[in-house]
């Protein structure tokens, strides 16, 4: 898929979103939350579900764990327009109370469409709602901070996942909130071995699960020169549509010395999620989205781990 197809698929699947009434959830909603971010990003965050300020606006993580989750993008030199974030239910559930079974089952077939437009590489949970649909049976605190395949029925046809607490949690405790910034530096490295892992299977005989059919995106999708913080430019590593080998250590070595040479993690700066271009009209300053705030913000009332 194109950019701009899959643009169009993410948008055809938010305007169902906005009149979907599969679950008792559109019932308290006042707006849906469909997700939003960067088309060609290789990186989607995956919360639980709106809560109070989301529903409000309709866009998700615009709360003040919204803002912890823009902070621990930016510790490890990324912005929120450049990944996709989204939720396990699209509608508020009322006073935030934990999704029940049966809505869950009712949204993921939008969560689903997504993750196949987007073909992301590697999807990071937030919270053990959104956990529990990528690594079945974990328990949060011990999986947090790991990373594992994921089953393709997810809609994800090849990717990695990392779980995470979720930021609500993580504004109730400093012990959480320590943890989730030492998850939160794993997410380029987990980035890093998932291209990899993407990149040898797809070069890898047809039959054996790789995809390298006319018109599957090499991995990255667009060769390119990202430019982080203007002293850390780093090409990042590309593979082929046809199984050309990645000049991807190299770019790999420079990118650990930049972001060594800057005091970021190992893989830190400069290993970003593709393109920087802000997606589809999205405000480009994470200071920006931020919304005042009611003092209690409910969505931080959340029993999430
Ligand atoms: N919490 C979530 O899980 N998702 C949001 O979008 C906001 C808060
Ligand atoms: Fe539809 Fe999902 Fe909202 Fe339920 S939570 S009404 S399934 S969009």
């Amino acid at each position: 898929m194109t950019e701009a197809e899959r643009r169009a698929a993410l948008e055809a699947i938010a305007t169902e979103v906005r009149d979907c009434k599969r679950c008792r959830l559109h019932e308290g909603r006042t707006k849906a939350v469909p997700g939003e971010g960067h088309p060609s990003t290789e990186v989607v965050f995956v919360g639980e579900g709106p809560g109070f300020n989301e529903d409000r606006l309709g866009r998700p993580f615009v709360g003040r764990a919204g803002d912890l989750l823009v902070r621990l993008l930016g510790s490890i030199g990324w912005r929120r327009d450049e990944v996709f974030i989204t939720n396990v239910v699209k509608c508020r559930p009322p006073d935030n109370r934990d999704p029940e079974p049966d809505e869950v089952a009712a949204c993921a077939p939008y969560l689903k469409r997504q993750l196949e437009a987007l073909d992301p590489a590697l999807i990071v949970t937030l919270g053990r709602h959104s956990m529990g649909r990528f690594m079945p049976g974990a328990r949060i605190s011990q999986a947090h901070g790991t990373v594992r395949p994921i089953d393709p029925e997810t809609g994800a046809a090849d990717a990695m996942v990392l779980a995470m607490y979720h930021p609500a949690a993580a504004l109730r405790s400093t012990e959480v909130e320590r943890q989730s910034y030492a998850d939160a530096g794993l997410v380029p490295g987990a980035l890093e071995d998932a291209r990899r892992r993407r990149a040898g299977r797809r070069s890898s005989p047809p039959g054996s699960g790789s995809d390298t059919t006319a018109g599957s995106p090499p991995m990255p999708r667009d060769a390119e020169t990202v430019a982080g913080p203007a002293e850390s430019a780093v090409p990042v590593a590309t593979a082929t549509p046809d199984g050309a080998p990645p000049p991807e250590p190299q770019a790999v070595e420079v990118a650990a010395a930049v972001a060594s040479a800057v005091g970021g993690a190992e893989y830190g700066l400069g290993n970003r999620p593709r393109d920087i271009e802000p997606a589809r009209g999205e405000v480009s300053d994470p200071s920006s989205l931020t919304i005042d705030s009611p003092a209690t913000d409910p969505s931080d009332q959340l029993p999430l781990f």
